[in-house]
């Protein structure tokens, strides 16, 4: 009987001694959520209803487990007749449950294919609605975000509408880690009305292991890049495909040793104020910013699932 309580006892230090091995092999890393295309990415083709739905269980699922999260905001969206007030109403629920709106621009409109002057009325027109759901909440409108990543095709416009944005009280919102999530979510959309779920699981296990392999290539690239890995931004779209799975996401963040972080938090990171000359015709993420103005323009980027991108071909969505 002795020896066998001594056994057991050391299993049990075994134990201990692996968790706490796991636990100092695993970083702490950090990431804050952002969320865009407010009151939702596919808006146009989703009745208020439906776009209240999916807000709902968003929100829930974030509210629960105690993620903060801003939404970016195109006001453009809330103007279909006769659903006014409920859209309103379904970007009010982003800050009755705690969370915080930022400016996306009114149309959802490209720096890069606007004039800056018919850009930065959109930036202008994108904020009515928006700060006054703010100002019921005694919040301010603070954050901006880049439509398509779009910062500019030379540096003149770049910098120009930044001093713009700067002037009119924004911060600019950049993004780390960007796992294409609003290229799924029009085949998931598709999926679910068909009844299809096998199509459907197929996608969420595509879309949560690609997301794995993204946020791997952005650690490396911000070792590579800032030497350390930064307070990380990660760029999702108010979708179903986000509504009903974000949890998953979620958990494949901490499985990879993630805390969630506000937005402000992560900015106090001063990677973001690390030199950024980046222009050009594709919107990216922040990481590639740097590495490109470092002349390092970055390889080996995990290749999106071509059957998720012709499945979405095919489906003539157009998304905003
Ligand atoms: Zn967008």
């Amino acid at each position: 009987m002795k020896s066998r309580g001594l056994v057991l006892l050391c299993l049990l230090f075994l134990f201990a001694f692996s968790l706490a091995a796991r636990a100092a092999e695993r970083p702490d890393r950090q990431v804050a959520i952002t969320i865009d295309d407010l009151p939702a990415g596919a808006a146009n083709f989703m009745s208020a209803s439906e776009i209240t739905e999916m807000t709902t269980k968003l929100l829930t699922t974030l509210r629960d487990q105690k993620v903060p999260a801003v939404g970016f905001v195109n006001e453009k969206k809330l103007y279909k007749q006769g659903e006014v007030d409920q859209r309103i109403q379904a970007l009010r629920m982003w800050l009755d449950y705690g969370f915080e709106l930022g400016n996306h621009t009114f149309s959802h409109s490209s720096l890069n294919q606007e004039g800056l002057k018919a850009w930065e009325e959109d930036v202008i027109q994108g904020e009515s609605v928006t700060r006054s759901l703010l100002a019921e909440h005694k919040m301010k409108l603070r954050y901006f975000r880049h439509p398509f990543l779009d910062t500019g095709r030379d540096l003149e416009s770049r910098r120009q509408a930044e001093a713009f944005l700067t002037e009119r009280g924004y911060r600019i919102a950049p993004i780390t880690l960007d796992a294409w999530d609003w290229m799924y979510a029009p085949v998931y959309d598709d999926a679910k009305k068909r009844g299809d779920t096998k199509l459907q699981s197929d996608l969420v296990k595509s879309y949560l292991e690609y997301s794995d392999s993204v946020f791997a290539y952005a650690e490396q690239l911000s070792k590579q890049t800032v030497g350390y890995e930064v307070k990380q931004i990660i760029l999702l779209h108010g979708n179903n495909l986000e509504a009903d799975h974000i949890g998953e996401l979620l958990d494949v963040l901490r499985r990879r040793g993630y805390r969630f972080i506000t937005l402000g938090d992560a900015l106090s990171d001063s990677a973001y104020g690390m030199p950024d000359t980046y222009v050009g015709e594709e919107g990216t993420g922040w990481l590639e910013h740097w590495a490109i103005t470092q002349g390092k323009p970055p390889q080996g980027a995990p290749v999106f699932p071509q059957w998720v991108s012709d499945r979405a071909k095919q489906l003539h969505h157009p998304q905003p």
